[in-house]
């Protein structure tokens, strides 16, 4: 029998290489397969494979050897980095890149977005401004027991003072009077 912490690090080539761990869940609940965890450890991306039909207490170090090597290691499509391939239907990977492929498109379109959510901002700014209003209250309102957080934006034609702030936020409906944050125009 292995022992639960049994790993080991497998040369799958002169640039890849795998680490290898029992998945806790196959000594924890009964009746689950065998189960391993492999990472690439160059690249971090990880896979999890296991054999039907055997127990962690009957599953020797063959076993473990025969399931990493029944894995398929492909170059990604952009980046060419080692990753295991992807066989499932990534409704979100239609390409079927690499995590950190994946990861940077991600924060591509977050930095895009929040970019486009800055444009807005100013250009209703400078509306504002141009209407005499001289600052932007970015406000949170939390609602009584029932109902979610939800943001607000208001512009004042003067600083509004930490009472006024109060009053203004208890109107819309929160029980929190100080979050909120005041930006000159
Ligand atoms: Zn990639």
């Amino acid at each position: 029998m292995l022992a639960k912490d049994f790993a080991k690090t497998v040369v799958h080539d002169a640039e890849t290489s795998l680490t290898v761990a029992i998945s806790p869940c196959c000594w924890m609940y009964p009746n689950y397969p065998f189960q391993i965890q492999v990472h690439i450890a160059e690249t971090g991306d990880h896979t999890i494979t296991s054999k039907k039909g055997l127990s962690f207490a009957d599953a020797t170090e063959a076993d473990v050897d025969e399931l990493v090597a029944s894995l398929s290691i492909v170059r990604c499509p952009r980046c060419q980095s080692p990753m295991f391939e992807r066989t499932g239907n990534e409704a979100h990977n239609p390409d079927k890149l690499c995590s950190k492929c994946i990861l940077a498109d991600l924060n591509e379109q977050y930095e895009v977005a929040k970019k486009k959510a800055e444009e807005k901002q100013q250009k209703e700014d400078a509306k504002m401004k141009a209407q005499g209003y001289t600052h932007r209250i970015n406000a949170r309102i939390h609602p009584a027991a029932t109902g979610d957080d939800y943001q607000v934006v208001m512009y004042a034609s003067r600083r509004p003072t930490n009472a006024s702030m109060k009053a203004q936020l208890r109107k819309l409906g929160s029980e929190v009077f100080d979050d909120y944050f005041i930006t000159k125009l």
